[in-house]
């Protein structure tokens, strides 16, 4: 008999939507409208494409396992170390890695809920103790709860900041109170997958706090506001000390070529980020439009998707949206049973979506 880990028999393999085509044709529809991922609607910068295209003249060459031009061009745009990054096959690398070099049986960690499921998912896997904590009403993260539950054997507390699925965010000012008060010994990771979206003038300067606190590492993405998600690119920065120490359990070829080339033309192009992140604005708007004039919550968000309560089953709302086309998350298994997650899409595709759900909820009404 094969013996598993345990601990892998409680999880499930990571469940993916339906794909389009299936949906197609399963209600005979000819347009699918996606916005469940949290991609971003305008793709990526036309530079990153080109820089992609000139790649495939090198396929047959291993990738540089050091990311040595992404990692000094990276660096020299967010003002650090270049020994200050690592690079991960997407962000969800990196807490995986994150999880593999600091959890086992013997520790615990600390995460709010609900938030990102793959710190739980990493964390199980390593068979450490899950200390759930739940968010605050409104969505914001427990802090006091969260330093509640750290001890001496707590190794990681995760911080999603802006939060997936609750879109809100932590100030600096309470992010500050909270490190001031996290034991030495506990690493925490302030995940910024929706960095570049955020607009709040209070939301933390992760990297200069770094300079103060040598037990936090920063987590961020290409795969959203850069529109790379398809090639699988993330970066953690931290300390030198703890990017050297975590490095031993990263893959030695983990970023491909075609990911180091277009992440690299990608950050030259901030134009294309700052056209994201207005055209995002408006999006958020018209959802925060519709929720004011269907008198719903709608939670504040710096990201590209929003979490709307909609006070009623919120996998029959999303069966009734698939059935037009409109592909979102259902809050169910986000646990918020009675919300729909929708990615901020482009603005015809918010108007849509937002016509045929007014139309829903007053057909329910009438
Ligand atoms: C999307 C997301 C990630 C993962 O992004 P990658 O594609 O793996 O880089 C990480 N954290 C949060 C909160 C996310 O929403």
């Amino acid at each position: 008999m094969l013996q598993i880990k345990d601990q892998l028999k409680q999880l499930k393999p990571y469940q993916p939507g339906k794909p389009i085509e299936e949906v197609k044709k399963e209600y005979q529809l000819d347009k699918i409208v996606k916005l469940a991922s949290n991609e971003n609607p305008f793709g990526c910068s036309t530079h990153a494409k080109e820089a992609i295209q000139a790649e495939l003249e090198h396929l047959a060459i291993y990738p540089d396992g050091y990311s040595a031009e992404l990692r000094s061009e990276l660096a020299a745009f967010l003002q650090v170390n270049e020994k200050q990054l690592i690079f991960g096959n997407g962000s969800d690398e990196l807490v995986q890695i994150i999880a593999r070099a600091f959890l086992d049986q013997h520790t615990n960690t600390v995460i709010p809920s609900p938030s990102f499921p793959q710190y739980r998912h990493n964390a199980v896997i390593e068979h450490a103790e899950i200390r759930e904590v739940p968010l605050l009403d409104g969505g914001a993260h427990d802090l006091k709860g969260m330093l509640a539950a750290i001890d001496e054997n707590t190794k990681v507390v995760w911080v999603c900041n802006p939060n997936n699925p609750t879109g809100n965010h932590l100030s600096e000012s309470e992010l500050v109170s909270f490190l001031d008060q996290v034991p030495a010994h506990v690493l925490v990771v302030l995940d910024e997958a929706y960095f570049e979206y955020v607009r709040a003038e209070d939301f933390p300067d992760s990297l200069s706090l770094l300079n103060s606190y040598q037990n936090v590492i920063v987590l961020r993405t290409f795969s959203k506001a850069y529109g790379l998600a398809a090639l699988r690119v993330g970066y953690g920065i931290a300390s030198e000390e703890l990017i050297t120490a975590i490095e031993p359990a990263r893959e030695p070829f983990n970023t491909s070529r075609i990911a180091q080339a277009a992440a690299r033309a990608a950050i030259k192009d901030q134009d294309f980020i700052q056209s994201c992140r207005q055209k995002n604005e408006a999006g958020l708007k018209q959802y925060q439009a519709f929720a004011d004039r269907f008198g719903l919550f709608i939670y504040p968000s710096q990201t590209n998707f929003v979490l709307i309560d909609f006070q009623r089953d919120a996998d029959e709302l999303f069966n009734a949206l698939l059935k037009k086309g409109y592909i979102v998350r259902s809050g169910k298994a986000l646990g918020f049973p009675t919300s729909l997650r929708i990615t901020v899409g482009t603005k015809e595709q918010n108007e849509e979506i937002l016509t045929t759900l007014a139309n829903l909820l007053e057909g329910i009404r009438a």
